[in-house]
């Protein structure tokens, strides 16, 4: 893959954030993740992390300004020569030209989408595990991630697919084997 940004895409419970958080170790390479933004901003009390948390709970995106602006602002911090994996963002097509006019202000690009693919039942048993931990994970607010994921971010897939950028990585096997072949994909 020629150098640039790259996103990470998959639906809910595809193991996305554990294989982001890998790839953010590798030197060069920074990891944004609006998930963990959102609840960085929600720990600390921010009127952001209040706004949000009112759509998080309920298993609905955050409003594309909002998401969008904070990504813009974090990306300030963002050095020239340091490579982004995107997390999470973009999951909309307004996020999705948002980005890339972010990114073309910036002289930057995305190079690359990776998406891990998981078959539905999978997940569901998956997020079904999950569910202990995280209030998001509730049976309830799961499936309604899934059809929110279905329905504003499929189009996403499709319009980096026509852009030629999509590489899909089957999501099975081990967290190392999913990390292997993700690498390999990134070239
Ligand atoms: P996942 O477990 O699907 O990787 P994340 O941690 O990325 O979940 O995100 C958790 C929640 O944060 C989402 O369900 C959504 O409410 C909100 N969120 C994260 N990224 C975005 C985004 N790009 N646009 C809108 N909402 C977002």
């Amino acid at each position: 893959m020629v150098p640039g940004d790259v996103v990470l895409m998959g639906p809910p419970g595809s193991g996305k954030g554990t294989q982001a958080k890998l790839s953010a170790g590798e030197p060069g390479w920074v990891h944004i993740s609006t998930g963990d933004l959102f609840r960085k901003h929600l720990r600390e009390g921010t009127p952001l992390g209040r706004l949000a948390d009112g759509y998080m709970s309920k298993g609905r995106y955050v409003p594309d300004d909002v998401t969008v602006g904070m990504v813009r602002e974090r990306m300030r911090e963002i050095r020239r020569d340091e490579r982004v994996v995107f997390d999470g963002f973009p999951r909309t097509i307004p996020q999705a030209e948002a980005l890339e006019k972010l990114l073309g202000e910036l002289g930057r690009r995305v190079a690359g989408v990776l998406l891990i693919e998981v078959d539905r039942e999978e997940l569901a048993a998956r997020l079904a595990r999950r569910g202990e931990g995280r209030a998001d994970d509730s049976p309830e607010v799961a499936r309604k991630r899934f059809d929110v994921y279905q329905e504003q971010t499929r189009p996403v897939v499709d319009h980096y697919e026509r852009k030629g950028l999509l590489r899909r990585v089957p999501g099975v096997g081990s967290v190392e084997d999913v990390h292997a072949r993700l690498r390999a994909a990134l070239g």
